[in-house]
């Protein structure tokens, strides 16, 4: 891992934990595998490179599951647009590891008493922005519950959500910070912003 100077990629520093992420995690988990087996060298599309793209997904992941997720949930997209080109291409493509993270957040939220499948509703929401998300009283119908129970459901679940949110938030400012990859002062070197 790098967590030194000397192995983190030259010069190349973030204004912050956040733009690193939203940077890093706009190539799919599968297009870097891919990028990975396949031993690619170039990848002019990305917004930064292999190397760099690399190394700030090793940092997520190597702390640990649940805050890992917790950083995807809240700021990988969603979707990808597609350029397949096939007739039958929405456009757009699901970004597996979004879901991935919502799943295995609605399992650490199974605690707060209700069904899986509202669970998942819930944490949905939680990382959707508003006018995206769903409303409590289409979650309470679908679930066939009343609407004050729901929001209070989902208030415990977006409780939960927050306190790990912010663990993560800390934990991955520290461990790119350690990398040598957040921008301490105004100087040498390019900073992605
Ligand atoms: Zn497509």
């Amino acid at each position: 891992m790098a967590t030194d100077n000397s192995t983190a990629v030259q010069n190349a520093s973030f204004r912050s934990a956040h733009s690193a992420l939203v940077s890093a995690f706009q190539i799919s988990g599968e297009e870097y595998e891919l990028a990975e087996k396949n031993k690619l060298t170039s990848t002019t599309d990305w917004p930064l490179g292999m190397g760099l793209t690399g190394t700030i997904r090793e940092v997520v992941s190597e702390l640990g599951t649940l805050f890992e997720a917790a950083l995807i949930a809240r700021i990988a997209p969603k979707t990808f647009i597609c350029k397949c080109g096939a007739p039958t291409c929405l456009g757009h493509k699901t970004n597996r590891e979004w879901f991935d993270a919502i799943s295995l957040l609605s399992n650490y939220v199974q605690d707060v008493e209700t069904n899986a499948e509202l669970r998942a509703l819930y944490v949905e929401r939680h990382f959707t922005m508003s006018g995206l998300r769903e409303s409590i009283d289409d979650i309470a119908m679908m679930g066939e519950i009343n609407r004050q129970t729901a929001e209070q459901q989902f208030n415990q679940v977006s409780g939960l959500l927050d306190e790990i949110e912010s663990h993560a938030q800390e934990a991955i400012t520290d461990a790119l910070d350690s990398a040598g990859l957040i921008a301490d002062q105004i100087g040498s070197g390019a900073v992605y912003h």
